[in-house]
């Protein structure tokens, strides 16, 4: 075992509840729900799963709203995620579900070290860039409750000290360009613009298991039904979670459909059980 696939069990250590957000005691208000409880062996999908739907969103934003993106969208729309789910305070639930999100790319990098395709020239930055980026976004909304996170994930102490900037640059970007498209506060339970509506097609037979635990806890359903009521939204847009062949999630602009496939979902259920095993 290498030091840098021990480093990947330590890190899972972490959703599991040894690592514990012990100075970060529990409240926030935000688009993730905390009023929840997740069961030990969903947290880890469900806090991927809830990534991808937000950095899809992201993109339908992007889209519908016409926004200016200055460098990649992708960077662009995984910071969008990344400041959704980071809680301003700390929570309990919420920090383990952006804990799931780092240790998941992580591994992904690991498992392309292990053979699979590094595309220097994709859309993407690399698994393990998108890693430490969260990392990064993670320790500089809180420098103390994830210091030892980021050490630990191996961010480097000179640069933990830049992260709070790039933090707030983030998430002032993204606050700055969605504040036109706000919901007035004291309009917060309805939903002004156009409607989201959630689609679970059908899963395939070896993706019911799956299926049953992302909709368990209905935290999807309510990250979507916080998103519809924060932002009025100029068409209406459809969240489909659908078997598809691919492990795969998208933004279909023409169909304004965001679709989250069943095997991409069935990918972090993998990942997570080669991260156990190694
Ligand atoms: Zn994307």
């Amino acid at each position: 075992m290498t030091f840098q696939k021990r480093l990947s069990v330590v890190l899972f250590a972490g959703w599991l509840g040894m690592w514990s957000p012990m100075d970060r005691p529990a409240h926030a208000e935000g688009l993730v729900p905390s009023d929840i409880t997740i069961d030990d062996d969903a947290l880890f999908v469900i806090g991927n799963t809830l990534f991808t739907l937000y950095h899809e969103l992201g993109h339908a934003l992007v889209d519908l709203l016409d926004l200016p993106v200055i460098g990649r969208e992708e960077d662009a729309v995984d910071g969008f995620a990344a400041v959704t789910m980071i809680p301003e305070t700390p929570d309990e639930v919420r920090d383990a579900l952006i804990v799931a999100v780092a240790d998941g790319w992580r591994v992904q990098g690991d498992l392309a070290d292990d053979g699979g395709e590094r595309a220097y020239w994709g859309e993407h930055a690399l698994d393990e860039q998108r890693h430490y980026a969260i990392v990064c976004l993670m320790v500089g909304s809180d420098q103390d409750g994830f210091y030892d996170y980021a050490l630990d994930a191996g961010l480097p102490e000179e640069r933990i000290e830049t992260c709070s900037e790039d933090f707030q640059l983030m998430r002032d970007s993204w606050e700055r360009l969605l504040a036109p498209y706000e919901q007035p506060p004291h309009k917060a339970e309805t939903v002004l613009g156009a409607p989201i509506t959630v689609i679970f097609d059908e899963p395939m037979e070896q993706q019911v298991r799956l299926f049953d635990l992302i909709r368990r806890d209905g935290l999807l359903e309510a990250g979507v039904d916080r998103f519809a009521k924060r932002f009025v939204l100029p068409a209406p847009v459809t969240i489909r979670f659908a078997p598809c062949n691919d492990a795969n999630a998208y933004w279909s602009p023409w169909e304004r459909e965001i679709t989250i496939c069943y095997e991409l979902i069935d990918e972090y259920d993998a990942i997570l059980t080669e991260g156990m095993i190694r």
